[in-house]
């Protein structure tokens, strides 16, 4: 199986344009930004899934984003506001199976945004809820 791009990233053998690299985690711009100034943050481990990443790099992932968001804020890319994303699995938009968090610096007017679906009704009975509550938390590990 061919190496991940992003181990490719780390590894060297693939350039990006990094804003910032430390023993654990890595941050560069994407090479195809939805907005101008587009970052992505990754751990140098390759691990598949944010639910399979080792806390101290999850936590670690999270302090960068915010050391970043602010970069941004102050720089003379002049954005408005960021949106931090991270999709966890195929179904939720998942392309490169290498944990990722992307920081889009949002512009007025940028057009970039998260369509959400038909809200289903039927789940908002209290009852309900408290069902679905009650599968996640059976399951839940502190
Ligand atoms: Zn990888």
């Amino acid at each position: 199986m061919p190496e991940c791009i992003f181990c490719r990233i780390v590894r060297g053998t693939q350039a990006s344009t990094k804003i910032f690299e430390d023993d654990n985690m890595i941050a560069f711009l994407d090479f195809k930004p939805i907005t101008k100034g587009h970052i992505l943050i990754i751990p140098k481990k390759h691990t598949e899934l944010l639910t399979e990443l080792e806390d101290n790099l999850a936590g670690g992932m999270i302090v960068l984003a915010k050391k970043i968001g602010k970069a941004l804020r102050k720089s003379k890319l002049n954005c408005h506001a960021v949106n931090y994303i991270m999709s966890d699995g195929a179904e939720a938009g998942q392309r490169i199976f290498h944990v990722h968090m992307h920081v889009i610096p949002r512009y007025r007017g940028d057009g970039f945004g998260l369509r959400m679906p038909e809200r289903d009704e039927d789940e908002e009975d209290e009852k309900k809820l408290e069902r679905t509550a009650a599968k996640i938390r059976k399951v839940f590990e502190r």
